[in-house]
């Protein structure tokens, strides 16, 4: 077994990044070309930048200190946005992508959540929702345990209604009814036959994916339907992530890849399931910086949101964070 290398990192997560919300699809809070290029030029001053599979492969001559830059959920915004400021900066990245929407042509549902949080305003949303449920399944509603979250406090920014009810959507209410109820408001808000247009909108294509991996850059597995892995028993869950590995297998020819779990929670069947896999990491929404440790034991790589790491006004990079990895100054004395 190889030595595991003294290498520290922060990892730095973005989802959507335009500078203006389109008429259409349009999302809640997304972040600014403006800002990732500033972020960027503060980042690249101090550190060097290296992906995921560069940080957890051993054999690889690393720099001590280094920040990861990844991209969640494969949005266009990857190559219209994100891809030429990435390459003025000399700056690397990797790109999670789930399988659905290229395999079944269908958004995945935390995009049509958002987009219709968006359009019809939370209250209209969510009054909608509860109305289909009854009407589909009744008013007793059904819900699944969060024993998998270990305490993590959800949607602390959100008054206790929202909270509610964002943790029915995403968390708690079984996905069978979930997906039906979500189809049925998505069409009638953006009309019958407006999926495959939101998916076009929303998400790279093929031929964007190939051309980031012919660009350097690292595509990996955001599972096939950005299921939440540990409401999911261990068959499930591998099914979950073999579909998000295979349909990047045969469309990069690539294999072993870096998985992002879907909001960030994984278990112990996670863990299985990405070993019988052959996969090489996974990255969680742990916010804290990457220790050596981390890199030893590859299932749970800890993750910081952008939101995290700088200053929502400013824009400055949070010294709290990043302070983590700087590397102490040669003792004098020596
Ligand atoms: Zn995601």
């Amino acid at each position: 077994m190889l030595h595991t290398p003294l290498r520290r990192s922060i990892s730095v997560n973005y989802h959507f990044l335009r500078p203006e919300n389109p008429n259409r699809f349009a999302l809640r809070a997304h972040e600014t070309p403006e800002r990732f290029d500033a972020q960027l030029v503060q980042l690249s001053k101090r550190f060097p930048f290296c992906r995921p599979d560069e940080l957890i492969d051993p054999a690889r001559d690393m720099p001590e200190s280094s920040v990861m830059l990844t991209f969640d959920d494969g949005a266009r915004d990857v190559m219209a946005w994100a891809l030429p400021l990435l390459e003025k900066h000399g700056a690397t990245a990797s790109i999670f992508v789930c399988a659905q929407p290229y395999l079944e042509g269908r958004l995945l549902e935390i995009q049509k959540i958002e987009f219709l949080m968006k359009k019809l305003g939370i209250d209209s949303f969510r009054s909608a929702f509860y109305a289909e449920y009854e009407r589909r399944f009744g008013d007793e509603i059904e819900r699944e345990p969060l024993d998998f979250a270990g305490g993590y406090s959800f949607y602390r920014y959100d008054d206790e209604e929202t909270r509610r009810f964002k943790l029915d959507l995403n968390y708690r209410i079984p996905y069978a009814q979930v997906a039906p109820i979500l189809d049925a408001l998505f069409a009638r808000a953006f009309g019958a036959d407006s999926e495959a247009e939101a998916v076009r909108e929303t998400y790279l294509s093929s031929d964007d994916l190939k051309r980031l991996v012919d660009r350097g850059f690292e595509l990996g597995v955001h599972t096939h339907r950005h299921r939440v892995l540990p409401r999911l028993g261990f068959e499930a869950q591998k099914q979950e992530i073999e579909i998000g590995a295979s349909f990047l297998r045969d469309l990069t020819g690539q294999t072993g890849f870096t998985v992002a779990y879907p909001c960030g929670f994984h278990d112990e069947n996670t863990h299985r399931a990405m070993r019988e896999l052959g996969l090489r990491g996974g990255l969680t929404m742990e916010r804290r910086a990457i220790e050596p440790a981390d890199l030893r034991d590859r299932w749970s790589i800890p993750r910081y949101d952008v939101n995290d790491c700088f200053d929502r006004e400013s824009n400055q990079m949070l010294e709290a964070v990043f302070s983590q990895i700087t590397a102490s100054e040669p003792d004098a004395a020596g």
